[in-house]
C-alpha cells in the first residue's frame, strides 16, 4: 500500500465531490479526490436553477434540505470569493411559474394551494418574494413568452453555472491543499469493517475515510458495502440558444407544467430543457426525439423564442435515488464510508450544502441537518 497521505479519499469530481473536498479541506483534512470526467456527468450538463419555494414537495426534511441549501448560496460565495475561486455563474434572479394553457388551469391552481399554504406555514419565502401576478406582468418580464393562463412570480431563486461552480469548488480546494487526480477507483480495501483504503487505476491508496460521489455511477460499490443503493442514470438533454442584442440578463427563469423550463443568462444565452428520461442506462446520447421534446415544449411556451440560434446541446445523467430523496452520510455497515449522491434534479441547488453536511460527518461534527432522513439505510426494508 501507498503510505497514508491523505485523510480522506473522495470518488468523483462533479459537484457533489467537489463541495465535499472544499469543505474537508476548509476545516484541515488532507484529501485526495479522484476523478474519472465520465461522459455524462450531470454538472457538466445541468441547468442551474435554484428555487426551494416552488418545488411541489410538501414540508419535511427533503424540502427543509433544499431551502437551507440555497440560503447556504451566498455563505459559500463569499467564502469562494475569498479563496480567490473565480466565476461560478451564480446570480440571483426571479423565477415564473407559468400555465400556458386553459388545460393547465387545474395543476397551476392545485400547485399554487401547494406553495401558498407551505408559504403559510413556514413563513418563508415572504409574500413580496412570493406572489401571483397577471398573465400582462408575465409576459412584461419575459417577453418571449405566449398565451399565459396563470404566473406566480417567486424573487427568492437563483441560477449557477455548474461547469463553473465545480471548477471553482476544485480551484478553492486546490488553493488549501486539496490533491486532484484523474483517474477510477474501481474498489475500497476494507479490513474488519473499516475502511483502509482504496483501488486507483490499480494502485492502493491507504485512507482512513471515504466519501462516495460517484453520480449514476455510485452503486458500483453497492455489492462490496453490503448495501442497496438505488440510485440510477436518468438522462437529460438540454438545449443553449441564443438571441442576439437582447438584454436577457434580469429575464426570470419559466417553469412550465410538463417539467421543462427556461433559463435565461447574460448576452442573449437562453438554455431550454430538459428531458427526464428514465430507463436509458448510461447512454449519454443526444436524440432526435429528445430534442425535439425540449425544442418543441420551449417554443409552446416562449413562441418568441423561434428566431433563437442554436449554439449548442448537451447531455448529462442525472443521479436519480428510487425515491427520489438524496443519500448522504456514513454507510452503517462499514466505518469510515460516506455516500453524497441521488441529488437527482436538485443537485446543483443542493449539492455545496449537501457537501458541507457530508464533510461535517466525516470530521465528527454533528451536521446541521438530521441525516437520518436521507441515510442509506432506508432502502432495507
Ligand atoms: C439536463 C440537466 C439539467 C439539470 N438541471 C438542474 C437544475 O436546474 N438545478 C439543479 O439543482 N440540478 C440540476 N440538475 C441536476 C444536477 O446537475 C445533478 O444532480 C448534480 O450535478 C449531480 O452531481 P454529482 O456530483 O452527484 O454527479 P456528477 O456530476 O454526475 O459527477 C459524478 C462524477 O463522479 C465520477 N465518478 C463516478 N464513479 C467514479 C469512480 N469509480 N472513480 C472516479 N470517478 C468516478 C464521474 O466521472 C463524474 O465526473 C440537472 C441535471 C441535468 C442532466
Amino acid at each position: 500500500m501507498r503510505p497514508l497521505t491523505s485523510d480522506v479519499l473522495v470518488i468523483g469530481g462533479g459537484v457533489l465531490g467537489q463541495a465535499a473536498a472544499y469543505h474537508l479541506v476548509r476545516e484541515g483534512a488532507r484529501v485526495t479526490l479522484i476523478d474519472r470526467a465520465d461522459v455524462g456527468q450531470a454538472t457538466a450538463a445541468g441547468a442551474g436553477i435554484l428555487s426551494a419555494g416552488t418545488t411541489a414537495r410538501h414540508a419535511g426534511p427533503p424540502y427543509d434540505l433544499s431551502v437551507r441549501a440555497f440560503n447556504y448560496y451566498p455563505t459559500l460565495m463569499e467564502r469562494l470569493a475569498s479563496d480567490d475561486a473565480g466565476e461560478t455563474g451564480f446570480a440571483r434572479c426571479p423565477l415564473l411559474l407559468v400555465a400556458r394553457e386553459a388545460a393547465e388551469r387545474r395543476e397551476f391552481e392545485e400547485a399554487r394551494a401547494a406553495i401558498f399554504a407551505r408559504q403559510a406555514g413556514t413563513g418563508w419565502p415572504s409574500v413580496e418574494d412570493l406572489h401571483e401576478i397577471t398573465p400582462d406582468e408575465a409576459r412584461r418580464l419575459f417577453p418571449p413568452l405566449g398565451e399565459v393562463h396563470g404566473a406566480i412570480l417567486h424573487r427568492a431563486a437563483g441560477r449557477v453555472d455548474g461547469r463553473l461552480l465545480a471548477q471553482a469548488l476544485r480551484r478553492a480546494g486546490e488553493r488549501r491543499g486539496l490533491r486532484v487526480r484523474h483517474g477510477s477507483a474501481t474498489r475500497l480495501l476494507i479490513e474488519r469493517r473499516r475502511v483502509a483504503g482504496a483501488v486507483v487505476d490499480g494502485e492502493t491508496l491507504a485512507v482512513s475515510s471515504v466519501v462516495i460521489a460517484g453520480g449514476a455511477w455510485s452503486p458500483a460499490f453497492a455489492a462490496q458495502l453490503g448495501i442497496e443503493l438505488p440510485v440510477a442514470p436518468q438522462r437529460g438533454q438540454i438545449i443553449h440558444l441564443r438571441l442576439r442584442d437582447r438584454p436577457t440578463h434580469d429575464w426570470p427563469i419559466i417553469s412550465g407544467f410538463r417539467g421543462h423550463y427556461i433559463v435565461a443568462w447574460p448576452e442573449g444565452r437562453i438554455v431550454v430543457g430538459a428531458t427526464r428520461e428514465t430507463g436509458t442506462g448510461f447512454e449519454p446520447t443526444l436524440t432526435a426525439g429528445g430534442v425535439r421534446e425540449v425544442l418543441s415544449e420551449a417554443l409552446r411556451v416562449a413562441p418568441g423564442l423561434a428566431p433563437a440560434e442554436i449554439v449548442e446541446m448537451r447531455v448529462g445523467l442525472r443521479p436519480l435515488a428510487a425515491d427520489g430523496v438524496p443519500v448522504l452520510g456514513p454507510v452503517p455497515s462499514v466505518e469510515g464510508v460516506y455516500l453524497a449522491t441521488g441529488h437527482g434534479p436538485s443537485g446543483l441547488q443542493l449539492g455545496p450544502f449537501s457537501g458541507k453536511v457530508v464533510a461535517d460527518a466525516v470530521l465528527g461534527r454533528a451536521p446541521e441537518v438530521d441525516l437520518e432522513p436521507f441515510g442509506v439505510s432506508r432502502f432495507r426494508a
